[in-house]
C-alpha cells in the first residue's frame, strides 16, 4: 500500500504506483545463483534519475547529488520507518561505503576490501569476494582498512584493494575476472576510494601522502584491466625525466610553482583518495587532490609556491586524461587541507542565470561554486569558522591568508584542523529545497614547527608538531548544517554526538537520512532539520546511505561500523569505552519490525605489569607511542593497550611488535622502525598508562 504521495515527477510517480521492476528481481536471484546481473552502460548511468529505485554508481547518478527522488517513505509517514532487514559482516574496523543496488541486488564493500552481493530485499548473501590483503599493509593506512565502494558495469564489479590493485568481478558469481597492480607494492600506497565508471573506463586513484608518495589517477579498460592513461598531480622530481603519462604536458607549469628538495625524497603528496566525478553534460572528469608530502610547506617547498596540483580540483578530459583546467582551493596547503572530498554537480540559477556548477566543501572549511564549463570561482564562504584565512578573493579566486596561517613564526591554532572540516563523509543535495546537507565537523588543534623533523619512509610525515589546545580553545563537535549554496549560509544546524558526523542523503520525501557516531539513525525534515524518526544500535555509523526499491517497496541502506582517521586515534573522555560491535548493513521500510540484540561489549580491565620501569624509559616510549602507535591505538576501535594481554609479558610483546606475531591482523612488524629497546620503552609507557587507567577503574568504594 503506498500512501502520502507527493508530486514529484511524472515518472518517479510511474514508477512507485506501478510495482518497480518485480519481475526483474525474481528472474535475478535464481536458486544457482545471479542470473545477468548489474546491466548497467553509460545509456542507463545517463538515465539513472529515471530510475530512482535503483542506485547505481557511488554518488547515485553521475552527478553525485545522493538525492532519492523515492517518496514512498516522506515527512509524513517515516515514523512507520522500521528495520526490514540486517546483515552482519565480519569485522569490527571501519565500514565506510556506499552500497550500489541494481535490479534488486545490492553490492557493497567492507573493512579489507571485501564485497558482498546481497539479496536487497531479503539481505540474502548471494556471494562474496576476498581479496586477501595482506594484514601487514595496514601500516601504510593512514585512517584504517576502510574501502568507500564498488562500481558497477556490464555485468562486472569494481573494487579497488588497501594493498593497491583494482579488481574486476564477475558480477553473478563473484570470481574476479581480472586484477591490476595500481600501484608500487614497494611504496606505501592505499587505496580505500571508490572506482568511477563512465564510457568502459574504470578509473581509481591512491592514498598515502602522509607516508611519503606521488599522487596519480589511473583510468583502465572495463573489459580487460588494460591501463587507458594515467595522470599525475604533481610534478616529477628533476632530472627524473618524463613520465610519459597524460599529465606530461603539464607538469612543468605545475613544477614551476615548487621549490627547494624536501619534496624529492617524501613524493609531494597531492593523493585523489576518494572524489572522483564524471560529468556527461560537458564531458570532463573532475579529481580531487589531497594534501603536500610533507604537511609543512616549509621543509617540502621551502615556505613558497603553489605546489601545483595539490589541495585542487582538476578538470580532465576522460577519454586520454588529458589537463583541461584546475582550480586550487588551499595554495601551497601547508595544514592537510586535502580537496579529495564529494564534488556535487548542478545546475543552480544564480543571479537569474542557470550555472552549470560545481560545488564542494573540503576540508579547509569553505563551500565552493565553481563555474564546471571554466573551473572559475562563483562563490566561496566559509560554512564553520575558520582561523587559516580570511575569506576568497573572487577575482583572483584565491584565500586571503590570514596571520594565524603561518605557524612557523609560532604555535597557532587551527580551525579545521587536519581532521577537515569535513572529510569523506559524503553530503547531499535536494534540489527540492535547494540545499545542501553537509556532516561538519570542528576539532581545533595547535600547529608549531617541529625544528627535529626528518622524513622517515613509510611512516606519518608531517613536519609539524601538535598540541591539545587548552580550555579556552573553541568546543569540539560535530554537525550536520544545510547549507545554501546560492545565498551561501546555514539554514539550519543539527549538533552531532562526537565530532566525527556521517554521511547524508536526501529524499523526495522532504527527508535527509544520517547516522551517529553513537549508532542512532535519523530522519530529519529536509526543510528545517526537525528530527522525525531515529533507530539506534549499537555500531558506529559513518557512512552514507541510499535508497532504493524492490517490488514497490521503498527502502533506506546504511552500513554501519565505527572506524576511520578520527576514531583510530581519539577517544570520547564522555563516553564510556567500550568494545567494537561488528560492522553491519541496516536496512528499513515502512512498518519494518526487525530488531538487533545488543552485544556484550564489555572491554578487559586495565592490565599493567607487575615490573617497573625508568622515567627515562616511560619517557622515551611517549615519543615513540606518539610517533607509531597513537594513529591506530589512540582511539576505540583497535585494541587498547592498556588492556592488552601481552602488555605484562616482555617477549609476547615484542613477538608482536618486532616478529609480527600479528601482522594477518593488521598488527605490521616494526621491525624497520623500532629496535628491541623502543619496543621495551613502549611497553614502559603504555605500563604507566595502564596503572593510571587501573586506578580510575576501581572506581568509588560501594555505598
Ligand atoms: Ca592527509
Amino acid at each position: 500500500m503506498i500512501r502520502h504521495l507527493k508530486p514529484i515527477s511524472a515518472l518517479a510517480i510511474a514508477l512507485l504506483l506501478t510495482p518497480l521492476a518485480p519481475a526483474v528481481t525474481a528472474k535475478l536471484v535464481t536458486r544457482d545463483g545471479l542470473r545477468d546481473p548489474a546491466r548497467v552502460d553509460q545509456a542507463r548511468l545517463l538515465g539513472a534519475a529515471a530510475e530512482p529505485q535503483n542506485w547505481m554508481s557511488h554518488g547515485g547518478t553521475f552527478a553525485e547529488q545522493r538525492f532519492s527522488a523515492l517518496n514512498q517513505v516522506n515527512e509524513g509517514n517515516v515514523a512507520r520507518l522500521g528495520l526490514a532487514w540486517a546483515h552482519e559482516f565480519d569485522t569490527n574496523r571501519g565500514q565506510e561505503a556506499t552500497p550500489l543496488v541494481v535490479d534488486g541486488v545490492m553490492y557493497v564493500s567492507t573493512a579489507w576490501s571485501k564485497v558482498f552481493a546481497l539479496d536487497a530485499r531479503t539481505g540474502q548473501e548471494l556471494w562474496r569476494f576476498d581479496p586477501e590483503v595482506p594484514g601487514n599493509h595496514a601500516v601504510f593506512g593512514c585512517c584504517d582498512v576502510v574501502n568507500r565502494g564498488v562500481a558497477v558495469w556490464k555485468g562486472k564489479v569494481f573494487v579497488g584493494t588497501i594493498d593497491g590493485r583494482l579488481i574486476a568481478l564477475d558480477a553473478a558469481s563473484g570470481k574476479q575476472v581480472w586484477s591490476v597492480a595500481t600501484t608500487d607494492p614497494n611504496k606505501a600506497y592505499t587505496i580505500t576510494g571508490a572506482p568511477r565508471v563512465f564510457k568502459d573506463k574504470v578509473i581509481i586513484g591512491n592514498g598515502g601522502a602522509e607516508f611519503g608518495v606521488r599522487g596519480y589517477v589511473t583510468a583502465y579498460d572495463t573489459e580487460t584491466g588494460r591501463q587507458v592513461w594515467r595522470f599525475y598531480t604533481v610534478p616529477p622530481v628533476p632530472g627524473a625525466g618524463p613520465d610519459g603519462a597524460a599529465s606530461d604536458p603539464v607538469m612543468a607549469k605545475a613544477a614551476s610553482t615548487w621549490f627547494g628538495t624536501g619534496w624529492h625524497v617524501s613524493g609531494g603528496g597531492g593523493t585523489v583518495w576518494d572524489s572522483m566525478v564524471y560529468d556527461p553534460e560537458l564531458d570532463q572528469l573532475y579529481i580531487g587532490t589531497g594534501n603536500g608530502a610533507p604537511w609543512n610547506r616549509k621543509v617540502r617547498s621551502d615556505g613558497k609556491g603553489d605546489n601545483l596540483f595539490l589541495a585542487s580540483i582538476v578538470a580532465l578530459d576522460p577519454d586520454t586524461g588529458a589537463y583541461r583546467w584546475h582550480y586550487q582551493e588551499t595554495p601551497g596547503d601547508s595544514f592537510d587541507f586535502t580537496s579529495t572530498q564529494q564534488m556535487t554537480l548542478a545546475t543552480l540559477t544564480i543571479g537569474g542565470v542557470p550555472r552549470k556548477v560545481l560545488m564542494h566543501a573540503p576540508k579547509n572549511g569553505i563551500f565552493y561554486v565553481l563555474d564546471r564549463m571554466t573551473g572559475r570561482l562563483i562563490s566561496a564562504k566559509n560554512f564553520v569558522p575558520i582561523t587559516w584565512a580570511d575569506g576568497v578573493d573572487l577575482a583572483t579566486g584565491r584565500p586571503r591568508f590570514a596571520e594565524n596561517a603561518f605557524y612557523d613564526a609560532g604555535t597557532k591554532l587551527m580551525l579545521p584542523s587536519s581532521f577537515g572540516a569535513h572529510s569523506w563523509h559524503p553530503m547531499s543535495f535536494s534540489p527540492q529545497t535547494g540545499l545542501v546537507y553537509i556532516p561538519t565537523m570542528q576539532r581545533p588543534v595547535a600547529y608549531k614547527q617541529d625544528p627535529n623533523y626528518h622524513f622517515i619512509e613509510g611512516r606519518q610525515n608531517f613536519a609539524l608538531g601538535f598540541e591539545i589546545p587548552g580550555p579556552d580553545a573553541p568546543a569540539t563537535g560535530g554537525a550536520l548544517i544545510a547549507w545554501d549554496p546560492i545565498a551561501q549560509k546555514v539554514v539550519w544546524r543539527v549538533p552531532q554526538p562526537e565530532v566525527w558526523s556521517a554521511g547524508t542523503l536526501a529524499t523526495a520525501g522532504n527527508l535527509v537520512f544520517s547516522g551517529d557516531a553513537h549508532g542512532v539513525f535519523s530522519a530529519y525534515r529536509a526543510t528545517d532539520g526537525a528530527r522525525l524518526w531515529s533507530f539506534s544500535q549499537q555500531a558506529g555509523i559513518m557512512a552514507g546511505p541510499i535508497s532504493y526499491a524492490v517490488d514497490g517497496v521503498q527502502y533506506v541502506a546504511v552500513i554501519a561500523g565505527y572506524g576511520g582517521g578520527v576514531p583510530l586515534m581519539t577517544r570520547d573522555e564522555n563516553r564510556p569505552q567500550q568494545a567494537q560491535p561488528m560492522g553491519r548493513m541496516l536496512v528499513f521500510r515502512l512498518n519494518g519490525k526487525g530488531k538487533i540484540a545488543d552485544a556484550d561489549l564489555t572491554l578487559p580491565p586495565a592490565n599493567p605489569p607487575e615490573e617497573s620501569f625508568s622515567p627515562d624509559q616511560v619517557r622515551a616510549g611517549a615519543g615513540l607511542y606518539f610517533t607509531h602507535c597513537i594513529f591506530c591505538h589512540g582511539g576505540s576501535v583497535l585494541p587498547d593497550l592498556r588492556r592488552s594481554a601481552a602488555l605484562p609479558d616482555r617477549e609476547t610483546w615484542k613477538r608482536i611488535v618486532i616478529d609480527g606475531a600479528l601482522s594477518s591482523n593488521g598488527m605490521a612488524s616494526f621491525a624497520k622502525w623500532l629496535k628491541p629497546e623502543d619496543t621495551e620503552a613502549v611497553r614502559a609507557y603504555v605500563a604507566a598508562e595502564a596503572t593510571k587507567l587501573k586506578a580510575t577503574e576501581k572506581g568509588p568504594a560501594a555505598p
